[in-house]
């Protein structure tokens, strides 16, 4: 084999795919159209928002690389949601686009064991069995085998764009469609089928008039992406924001017929929930005004992007409907606003690991599978990265439940439901989000990216350091009681202007109950009671109780960045060096903890239910046929999607709760029959069997030669989730022990 893995794509999920393997050790080859277009935003200059915000730091969480990345080039930087609960903030960040594109190139240039190739693959290569994929073949002829494939096309497969009555094969504006590789995909049978998204205008700066627009800055206190990183220094710059009005509706109305999306042109489904202007206008004829947001592309261009006036239509129109808008009356279109329609498969026909059933050894991410945005795709190329790192080290399958992460949430989603139009992550999609607060990926999936092997034992240093300094807090607020001398010192607080400006930041609105009143009722409570009472904040208690006053983080040198001075855990204290003082990150972590408890108790005991089923594996060649009582619709849903649990089995379209207690059943009873007959053989015998009683593990495919690879039927990998760590990671086994 040439590689050991071949990534198709430079787009945001073959970045994380390709690293991914690259740092477990896997020689690997990422070949992808245009290296000047790796990382590309091809829309909004922005990562992260609601529920993608999340979805970035659990990336980080596990060891990806997008929250770096943004913490690099954000040019701006706001929690969305801030006076709400935390359920539903999430960090977004402004990128400089360019300067996004160049880390990203950069990181993977310098990563060991990666290559990067600029060409087109037109196909795929089979191995002799025609089951497994074992490489491409690429539009300049050249073949490089692989023992896995993880393809990551984005809107390029068969892409075509619209602007007006111009339409072109293109991925992108100026960017080749991909054409060839839609005809192994669907001779391998997947079902394939059409998606559109949009694109704005950009239009340059120096042609906007600022004076009629609204500023929008950025936060001042930035929480970076990268739990590696401490306080970031970047530049801030403003967004702008301005509103569409009646001239511009009628405007696009008495063009509609010239709109490629309202002419018929377009086939595809567009996303929902980023309408362009021509839908806005079409399906919400009695709103006389849309919000524009007017955001930079970066430090060192004009280009500003018109966040809400997606279009295709013809450029005459979106110069004549752009001047109707307040302070862009004279606005010079650098780049028109264009859709894209493009190939997709039917993301059912993947594992909760993307690969795919119809083809082994082939993984799927990113647009390809049917979603909308960076952040999805970001997710996807990870997951997709790390299993078919699992894949090469034949080790159980890595999966993320709908209660561990948004990640988990969106690849069930799309694995289990499908999509028919661009699939885009929200709050909403997330039964547990209150476990999913974007501030605790790090409690939640860290250790799963170590025990992978994709943090290095500093950075699991640095977690760890936090999570024992977390504790320590926690242990602190349990033993320190309100004394009567808190409710005195606490009445001179209230007597200070301070706290009210405060309670005003942290929007809790004008005027918090006095903290000497709250007190006065707590006396003999623990600190850590007190902390539950929503007019108290940590901040007000910290004035209380000098050790609990943060420590200055300047004098904390951050993790990542180049700032070589690493952190120095304080065994005896638990905090960091910092004379023994926490972080306000830390502090923050605690309050959210401790308010939310309550809630985050009662959803996980909703937990507890949902885990029990969603542990209940069903192997992957579990026979329907033979489990009496199954609805045929049951029966059929589950010979396509072939559930990897009963829990995703429960989730199936159509498919009724008698099915899930007959599926169940069935599964409980052969398990029992399973355990018997281990009994009876002595040890060694596997747990779970399928009424078929399934093969043995599978035998390293043969390496993949032209036309005539491997013999050995590729058998199917092991259903159970239990991770086994990676070879010669000494602390992981310490850390599996821990459980
Ligand atoms: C016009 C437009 C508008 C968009 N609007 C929105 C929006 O409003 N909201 C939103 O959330 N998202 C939007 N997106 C989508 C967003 O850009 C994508 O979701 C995201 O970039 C997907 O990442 P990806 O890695 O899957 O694919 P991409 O970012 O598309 O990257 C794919 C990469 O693979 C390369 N490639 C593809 N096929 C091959 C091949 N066969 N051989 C070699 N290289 C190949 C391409 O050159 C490209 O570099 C838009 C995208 C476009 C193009």
């Amino acid at each position: 084999m040439d590689f050991d893995a071949v990534v198709v794509g430079g787009g945001h999920a073959g970045i994380e795919a390709a690293l991914a393997l690259a740092r477990l050790d896997f020689q690997t080859l990422m070949v992808t159209q245009n290296l000047d277009t790796i990382g590309k935003l091809s829309c909004n200059p922005a990562i992260g928002g609601l529920a993608k915000g999340n979805m970035v730091r659990e990336i980080d969480a596990l060891g990806g690389e997008m929250g770096r990345l943004i913490d690099r080039t954000m040019i701006q930087f706001r929690v969305l949601n801030r006076s709400r609960g935390p359920a539903v903030q999430a960090p977004r960040a402004q990128a400089d686009k360019k300067a996004y594109e160049v880390a990203a190139k950069r990181t993977l240039e310098r990563q060991p064991g990666l290559r990067v190739f600029m060409d087109t693959v037109v196909d795929l290569l089979f191995e002799s069995t025609g089951r497994g994929v074992c490489g491409v073949v690429t539009e300049r002829g050249k073949r490089f085998t692989a023992r896995v494939v993880v393809l990551t096309t984005g809107t390029f497969l068969n892409g075509r764009i619209f602007l007006g009555e111009h339409v072109q094969e293109a991925g992108r504006m100026a960017e080749p469609a991909v054409r060839g590789l839609e005809r192994p995909l669907s001779e391998l049978g997947f079902r394939m089928s059409r998606l559109k998204t949009g694109t704005p205008a950009r239009v340059s700066r120096g042609s906007i008039d600022f004076s009629q627009l609204e500023e929008q800055f950025g936060d001042q206190e930035v929480v970076p992406f990268s739990f590696s990183n401490r306080e970031l220094d970047r530049p801030r710059l403003s967004c702008y924001v301005s509103f569409t009005n009646e001239r511009t509706h009628r405007i696009i109305a008495d063009n509609m017929h010239r709109s490629p999306l309202y002419s018929g042109k377009i086939v595809g489904n567009g996303p929902r929930y980023c309408p362009s202007i021509e839908d806005k206008v079409r399906k919400f004829p009695d709103r006389d005004r849309h919000q524009i947001f007017l955001e930079p592309e970066g430090m060192d261009t004009e280009e500003i992007y018109l966040n809400g006036v997606s279009s295709s239509m013809p450029e005459d129109v979106q110069e004549a409907f752009i001047r109707t808008i307040p302070g862009l009356e004279h606005a010079e279109i650098m780049r028109p606003g264009y859709a894209v329609e493009y190939d997709y498969i039917d993301p059912s026909q993947l594992y909760p690991t993307l690969e795919a059933k119809l083809a082994e050894n082939l993984f799927i991410a990113g647009q390809t599978n049917g979603s909308s945005g960076y952040e999805e795709a970001a997710g996807q190329g990870l997951i997709a990265g790390i299993n078919a790192a699992r894949r090469l080290q034949d080790a159980p399958p890595f999966i993320l439940t709908r209660a561990e992460a948004y990640i988990g949430v969106m690849v069930d989603d799309l694995v289990t439901l499908g999509t028919k139009e661009p699939y885009r992550m929200f709050t909403s999609r997330a039964e547990h989000r209150l476990v999913l607060r974007h501030d605790s990926s790090d409690t939640r999936l860290f250790d799963r990216g170590y025990e992978l092997g994709l943090h290095s034992q500093e950075r699991y240093e640095h977690f760890r350091a936090k999570r024992e300094g977390i504790a320590e807090i926690k242990g602190l607020l349990r033993k320190r009681k309100v004394t009567g001398d808190d409710v005195r010192a606490a009445a001179e607080i209230d007597a200070d202007g301070e706290r009210r400006n405060e309670g005003y930041r942290r929007g809790r609105g004008e005027n918090p109950a006095g903290c000497a009143e709250v007190l006065d009722k707590l006396v003999g409570k623990s600190f850590y009671h007190a902390l539950k009472s929503p007019s108290l904040s940590i901040t007000d208690l910290a004035r209380l109780e000098p050790s609990l006053r943060p420590a200055d983080a300047t004098r904390c040198h951050s993790f990542g960045e180049g700032r070589s001075s690493g952190w120095k855990h304080d065994a005896s204290s638990g905090f960091l060096e910092t004379n023994g003082e926490p972080l306000t990150e830390w502090l923050h972590q605690v309050e959210l903890d401790v308010k939310y408890e309550g809630y985050v108790a009662r959803q996980e005991r909703q937990l507890l239910k949902f885990q029990k089923i969603e542990r209940m594996k069903i192997p992957r060649d579990f026979d329907y046929a033979r489990v009496p009582g199954l609805s045929t619709e049951a029966r059929e849903k589950f010979r396509e999607i072939r559930p990897a649990s009963v829990g995703q089995a429960g989730r199936i379209p159509g498919v009724r709760n008698s099915d899930v207690a007959v599926l169940m059943a069935t599964i409980e009873r052969n398990r029992a029959r399973a355990e018997e007959r281990a009994e009876l053989a002595g040890p060694g015998e596997q747990s779970t069997r399928s009424v078929t009683e399934p093969a043995a593990a599978a035998e390293p495919a043969t390496p993949c030669a032209e036309g005539g690879a491997s013999e050995e039927e590729a058998a199917p990998a092991r259903s159970s989730e239990e991770v086994e760590p990676a070879a010669g990671s000494r602390d992981r086994e310490a850390l599996r022990e821990q459980g």
